[in-house]
């Protein structure tokens, strides 16, 4: 399947100062003072292309600072007019579209509890229609990629086609070193669906602490990712919002220095037949491993007529703690991360024990009963 986003590229909307593209600004316009002073910090590091800053913003908790409202676009204004900086904000309802569309804001961004909620996408693409403006749509607070492409859709549908995406992480319930896990494959989905579409990296919202940053920003660069938007307030310290994540704009300078950029190709003659000659083997290999999964498929089949025949469960709990142990030592010994192995057994016996499902139940059950079946042993 691939994405009908009916799209310009980012080159035709977006002057690129300095590669790799940056985004950066306080999390939270506070004071004029704050805003104007780290916007010169910033343009004058010469690495920074556009100025964000958090005008409205989405708290979680009530009587937490709220943002400093529509004030913050006329200082906006002035560090545009100071710096020649591009600016841009978070909107979520129709009433921030048009003060920000009002008062000459550059690009719109949808925030991640915003594209969570296809009403206020809704609400904000219908603010949107007749309007050329740069949209970025943040990925939605929780892993759900339909979630991304319908609040793209809706913003595309209104007819805006200079469009992005932010891959800004996404909340887990299990504790990690991150604010949001990344899931990098739900961006990599994503780019797959649409290549043309950018996809900037937001390693702040990411990691919550300045600490990781680095590491995130350089993974989502050799990811290919188009661009980054970091958070940076002239003194982290004292921020109103987001405090341990922003970091100074000589620090955003430091860290933008120290970037490997890899280009997604190369022209050079021996890399490109070295590449070539090396996913020749990959794709060997991936045939080889289609190929086995088929017939270890076979012979799951013939297993689950032969329980079936003999009246037999499908899962023996043993043989599956022995499958696991001999398999992951295996893998161990041939240098494979544990945890990706574990993975790959679990999908491959979920997949024997859901056709040995169909198998024990074919004939005499609903297809429904089947599933159910499966889910219980799974269970
Ligand atoms: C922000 O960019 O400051 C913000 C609120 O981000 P998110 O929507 O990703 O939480
Ligand atoms: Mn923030």
């Amino acid at each position: 399947m691939k994405l009908n986003l009916n799209i310009q590229p980012l080159s035709s909307w977006l002057n690129v100062k300095n590669e790799p593209l940056i985004i950066s600004g306080p999390c939270s316009a506070e004071t004029e003072e704050q805003l104007l002073s780290t916007a010169h910090l910033l343009a004058a590091t010469g690495k920074v292309s556009v100025l964000r800053a958090g005008i409205w913003k989405p708290r979680t908790r009530p009587g937490e600072f709220e943002g400093i409202g529509s004030i913050g676009l006329e200082w906006l204004n002035k560090a545009k007019e100071q710096t020649g900086l591009p600016t841009a904000v978070e909107v979520a309802t129709a009433k921030h579209v048009e003060e920000a569309l009002a008062a000459g804001v550059d690009i719109l961004w949808v925030g991640a509890r915003s594209t969570a909620n296809p009403f206020t996408v809704q609400e904000i693409a219908d603010a949107l229609k007749g309007v050329d403006i740069p949209v970025l749509v943040k990925n939605p607070v929780n892993p759900d990629l339909s979630l991304w492409i319908g609040a793209l859709e809706r913003i595309n549908n209104a007819g805006i086609t200079k469009l992005g995406a932010i891959h800004r992480g996404f909340s887990s319930f299990e504790k990690s070193s991150f604010r949001n896990e990344p899931m990098w494959e739900l961006a990599i989905q994503l780019k797959t669906l649409c290549p043309g579409l950018p996809i900037i990296n937001d390693p702040s919202h990411i990691c919550g602490n300045r600490e990781l940053i680095p590491y995130i920003a350089q993974k989502a660069l050799d990811l290919d990712m188009q661009g980054l938007m970091i958070e940076s307030h002239i003194d982290p310290s004292v921020a109103w919002t987001d405090a341990k994540q922003q970091v100074t704009p000589a620090a955003l300078a430091e860290l933008a220095e120290r970037f490997s950029l890899r280009k997604p190709e190369s022209k050079n003659e021996e890399f490109t037949d070295k590449l070539a000659d090396l996913r020749k083997q990959i794709d060997k290999i991936d045939d080889l491993m289609i190929q086995k999964l088929g017939e270890r498929m076979a012979i799951v089949e013939k297993i689950g007529q032969y329980k079936r025949d003999n009246n037999v469960t499908i899962l023996q709990v043993n043989r599956w703690d022995e499958i696991m142990q001999k398999r992951t030592a295996f893998a161990k010994a041939l240098n494979l991360d544990l945890n990706f192995t574990e993975r790959f057994l679990e999908l491959v016996h979920g997949e024997s024990i859901k056709k040995q499902t169909e198998i024990m139940n074919a004939g005499k059950a609903e297809k429904g009963i089947a599933a159910e079946a499966h889910t219980e042993v799974k269970a």
